[in-house]
C-alpha cells in the first residue's frame, strides 16, 4: 500500500509538472504575442429583432499565433487574467475596435456601436477611465457609440468599487452592458444600482428554445423586465428561426447569432454592413 501511495504521488507530480510547463510555454508566447501584436478582432454582427438591421458589432477577439495556429479566447484569456497581460491586450483591444468603427463611418457606412468586452482586472485598473477617454479622443469616436460589456460575477463582492467605477466609466458617454445576463448572482439588485445601458441574455437560455419551457419563461421574463426598465435587450447565441421567432413574439429589442453570422474579420463585417445599407 506504501509503495502504491508513492507511485500515485510521483504520477501526480509529472503530470503537475507538464501542466505547469505548458501553461509557463503558454505565458511566453503570449507575452511575446503582446510585444508583436499578433492579435486580432473578429466582429459579430448584432440585429434588430424587428426588421432584421444591423445595428451594432461586437468586437471579438483572436490570437494568430505564429507556433499555435488561431488560438480561440478561451485557451488564452485565461491565462492572459492571471498574469496580468490582459491590460495591455484590452487597451489594444479598445484601440483597435474604436478606431475599426471610425475606419468603417469614414467608408460611408452607417454609423454603428462596438462593443468591447472588459476583463475584471481591467475594471479594477484606477487608470481605465483615462485610458478609455484618452482612446475615444485619440480615435475620435463618439463615446456613445462604444459599449462596453462586463459580466455579473465581475461586480459580485465588489459591489461598492464596481459602483464608482460603472459611474467614472458612464460619465464618459460610453454604454455599459452586462453580458451573460442570468447566470450570475442578485442580477436583479446590481439592475438597480448600477448605471447600466444594456442587458445580454446569456446563450444558455437560448440555446434550447423552443424545447425548454423553463429556459423559455426565463428568456421571457428577462425581455420583459429590460423593457419594463428601459434597458435594451440582447439575446446571444441566436441560431435558429425558431429562437428568433420566439424572441420576436417576446418583443425582445437585438439579438446576435451564428443563424446571421459568427464573428467575422472587419473586411467581412464591412461587407455585411454594406450589403445591409444597400437593401
Ligand atoms: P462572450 O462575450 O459571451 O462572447 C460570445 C461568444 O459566443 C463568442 O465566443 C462568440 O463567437 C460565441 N457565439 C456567438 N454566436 C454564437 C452562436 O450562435 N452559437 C454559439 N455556440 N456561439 C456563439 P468567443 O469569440 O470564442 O469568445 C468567448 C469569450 O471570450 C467571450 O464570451 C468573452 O467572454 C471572451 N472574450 C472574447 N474577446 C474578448 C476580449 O477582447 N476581451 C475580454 N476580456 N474577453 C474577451
Ligand atoms: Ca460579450
Ligand atoms: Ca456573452
Ligand atoms: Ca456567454
Amino acid at each position: 500500500a506504501k509503495e502504491d501511495g508513492r507511485k500515485t504521488f510521483s504520477y501526480f507530480t509529472a503530470e503537475l509538472g507538464v501542466a505547469a510547463q505548458k501553461r509557463i510555454e503558454l505565458e511566453t508566447r503570449l507575452r511575446r504575442a503582446v510585444e508583436r501584436e499578433e492579435f486580432i478582432l473578429h466582429y459579430q454582427p448584432k440585429l434588430a429583432v424587428d426588421g432584421g438591421r444591423i445595428i451594432g458589432c461586437e468586437a471579438l477577439l483572436r490570437w494568430l499565433s505564429p507556433d499555435l495556429g488561431l488560438v480561440q479566447p478561451s485557451d488564452f484569456i485565461p491565462v492572459a487574467e492571471e498574469t496580468g497581460l490582459i491590460e495591455a491586450i484590452g487597451e489594444w483591444v479598445l484601440r483597435k475596435a474604436c478606431r475599426q468603427a471610425v475606419q468603417w463611418s469614414r467608408h460611408g457606412l452607417p454609423e454603428l456601436d462596438v462593443a468591447v468586452n472588459l476583463s475584471a482586472r481591467q475594471l479594477w485598473q484606477a487608470e481605465l477611465p483615462v485610458r478609455i477617454a484618452g482612446i475615444l479622443h485619440e480615435t475620435g469616436l463618439d463615446p456613445n457609440r462604444l459599449e462596453l460589456e462586463l459580466t455579473e460575477s465581475v461586480i459580485m463582492g465588489q459591489e461598492t468599487l464596481a459602483a464608482e467605477r460603472f459611474g467614472q466609466l458612464k460619465s464618459l458617454g460610453v454604454k455599459l452592458a452586462i453580458d451573460d445576463f442570468g447566470t450570475g448572482y442578485s442580477s436583479l439588485a446590481y439592475l438597480k444600482r448600477f448605471p447600466i445601458d444594456v442587458l445580454k441574455i446569456d446563450r444558455s437560455f437560448v440555446r434550447d428554445i423552443p424545447d425548454d419551457a423553463n429556459d423559455m419563461a426565463i428568456a421571457a421574463a428577462i425581455v420583459a423586465m429590460a423593457r419594463a426598465l428601459r434597458l435594451t435587450v440582447v439575446a446571444e447565441g441566436v441560431e435558429t428561426l425558431a429562437q428568433l421567432a420566439f424572441l420576436a413574439e417576446k418583443a425582445c429589442y437585438a439579438y446576435q447569432g451564428y443563424l446571421f453570422s459568427p464573428p467575422v474579420p472587419a473586411e467581412d463585417f464591412e461587407r455585411l454592413l454594406a450589403a445591409d445599407s444597400a437593401r
